[in-house]
């Protein structure tokens, strides 16, 4: 009988996109205040917090936006919400309620074409901003 590889758990090494400033922070000639960081994904510290905890939640697959959502593996879509929670809770903001946003294209005034999340707490936040 032929044989099967086993599937992969590995994550395929990230292809890093020319020009993209996510890229470079994962590949680490961009620094960055890392708080997490697993096979899949990255979490760090937006560089103009707007909020007392703000961090950004990034797949180290580049893909631009939520629009190139299922180009991702089943793997790596888990990795980022799970990272999104995750990192809330490490900094005690889910609790007390945090906010969870990904701009996505030209309507939502996405400024970084590498899609993350931006993961927003530890105040009172307004009703229509992050
Ligand atoms: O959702 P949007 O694309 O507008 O957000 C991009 C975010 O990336 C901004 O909050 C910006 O402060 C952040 N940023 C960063 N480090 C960079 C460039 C942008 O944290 N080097």
């Amino acid at each position: 009988a032929a044989q099967v590889a086993p599937p992969s758990t590995a994550a395929p090494a990230p292809v890093p996109h020319p020009d993209c400033v996510f890229c470079r922070i994962i590949a680490g000639t961009a620094p960055s205040r890392k708080v997490y960081e697993n096979q899949y994904v990255l979490a760090f510290w937006d560089i103009r917090p707007r909020a007392k905890v703000h961090l950004l939640v990034i797949p180290k697959q580049h893909v631009a936006s939520l629009k190139e959502l299922d180009d991702l593996s089943v793997e790596t879509r888990a990795a980022l919400l799970s990272a999104c929670v995750k990192v809330a809770r490490d900094q005690g903001i889910l609790e007390d309620g945090f906010r969870l946003i990904s701009n996505s294209g030209t309507n939502a005034s996405q400024s970084v074409f590498h899609l993350h999340f931006h993961v927003v707490g530890g105040e009172r936040l307004r009703e229509d901003a992050i």
